[in-house]
């Protein structure tokens, strides 16, 4: 994949495509907006270039056509002045590829940002439609994309729209570089011991990982909903907690191989036992093995902490995906956020992946601590699994 630096690019009329799909709280407020300061050195890099910059993302999942406001890229607009602290304003657009988008694109000046509206207020981005993604090639020379959180995923933006630059005009931001190369390093020359700490809520979203970690780590910790599945599987009442019954059997299949290939294998001991699904009602720790019928676990326990801990000590790199529990209520958050303190506290190189889980750590207080915390939690676990991203493949 060829990097912007590799590019001819100043002066030039250059389309970002940036990943700023950023929280936000009930009250709209953007609560993490690492995202967008992810997008700033390539913006800075354009700027100082005196390029033209048309940047555009998606944001959440609007229907087709129905610009609600809800949706709107604006907030992001001003996080990113806010940002970049530039003295000309970050211009908005009021649609995608409509008049407003194509006249304040015509007026750019030198140095100037522009932001499209989300990508989805457009039925043809989702539906990697070639008229749509002309229509976006068309405001610029440069085509860059560096949102690594979307490359897995075959939209107009990401991947139509590359057919209309050839291999000098189009190229990966530098967020994108580094989260493909982090990747890459770690999962192809790790430093050993390596430790795949995995939780969230569902096996069947990281199946395909979770395969190929058991190849590559030497050990493996689950927590979160998934790990009730491999404790179903192993026989022991799991109550009303999440389980997969229909991945019982794989779940027995990744810890027979794991156990072949000598592969350490940590299931919770304990967990946060609760009467429902609700912060209102009756919790208790209790071992694996005294979970009362009709009780869920939903996060781990001390004990699991402690020995998860335990088996992290010795770790020389670590990647986690997943949360330990449901990590959104305060009282099941524990889990998560002891072992985010813990994983922050090893000298191991750490990778953190997924939304949820950069989550965890933001709140934590830990994110300083960390190695690198990937954008893309899909995308991410797409590397993982050894898979070619659309996104990266169609600027190569
Ligand atoms: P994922 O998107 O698969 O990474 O899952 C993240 C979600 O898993 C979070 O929203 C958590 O609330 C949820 N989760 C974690 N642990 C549990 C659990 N024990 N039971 C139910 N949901 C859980």
């Amino acid at each position: 994949m060829r990097s912007i630096k590799d590019l001819e690019i100043d002066g030039k009329r250059v389309f970002i495509r940036c990943d700023f799909n950023v929280p936000k709280d009930e009250f709209g407020n953007i609560t993490d907006d690492r995202r967008i300061r992810s997008a700033l050195q390539t913006i800075r890099y354009c700027i100082d270039r005196d390029c033209k910059i048309i940047l555009a993302s998606h944001y959440e999942r609007p229907e087709a056509g129905k610009y609600e406001e809800k949706y709107s890229l604006v907030p992001i607009a001003k996080r990113l002045h806010t940002l970049l602290k530039i003295k000309r304003e970050v211009l908005m657009a009021e649609d995608v590829i409509g008049e407003d988008a194509q006249a304040k694109a015509n007026s750019l000046e030198a140095g100037d940002v522009l932001l499209l509206e989300n990508l989805r207020y457009e039925a043809g981005e989702t539906a990697n439609d070639i008229n749509f993604a002309k229509k976006l090639a068309d405001f610029a020379d440069i085509y860059i994309n560096d949102a690594f959180g979307a490359c897995h995923r075959k939209h107009a933006s990401i991947h139509a729209i590359t057919t209309f630059f050839d291999t000098k005009h189009k190229a990966g931001g530098f967020l994108m570089g580094k989260e493909v190369n982090f990747f890459s390093k770690i999962l192809e020359n790790p430093i050993r011991p390596f430790v795949a700490v995995v939780g969230g809520s569902k096996i069947s979203g990281k199946l395909e990982a979770l395969n190929k970690l058991v190849d590559k780590v030497d050990k493996v910790i689950i927590g979160g909903g998934m790990a009730f599945t491999f404790l179903k599987a192993q026989g022991h009442e799991v109550g009303e907690s999440l389980v997969e019954d229909n991945l019982l059997e794989e779940a027995l299949r990744i810890m027979a191989k794991a156990k072949t290939l000598g592969v350490k294998f940590y299931l919770p001991v304990d967990v946060v036992a609760a009467a429902e699904f609700s912060e209102n009602t009756t919790v208790k720790f209790v071992p694996i093995q005294e979970i009362p019928k009709g009780w869920m676990g939903l996060d781990i326990g001390p004990a699991s902490t402690r020995l998860f801990r335990e088996a992290l000590n010795d770790a020389q790199t670590i990647i986690w995906n997943g949360p330990m529990g449901v990590y959104e209520m305060d009282r099941y958050s524990k889990g998560s956020f002891a072992m985010s303190n813990n994983i922050s506290q090893t000298h191991a190189t750490t990778i953190v992946g997924g939304g949820d889980t950069a989550d965890v750590v933001l709140r934590a207080g830990d994110a300083e601590e960390m190695t690198f915390i990937s954008t893309g939690g899909g995308a991410s676990l797409k590397l993982i699994e050894g898979m070619a991203l659309p996104g990266i493949e169609a600027l190569k």
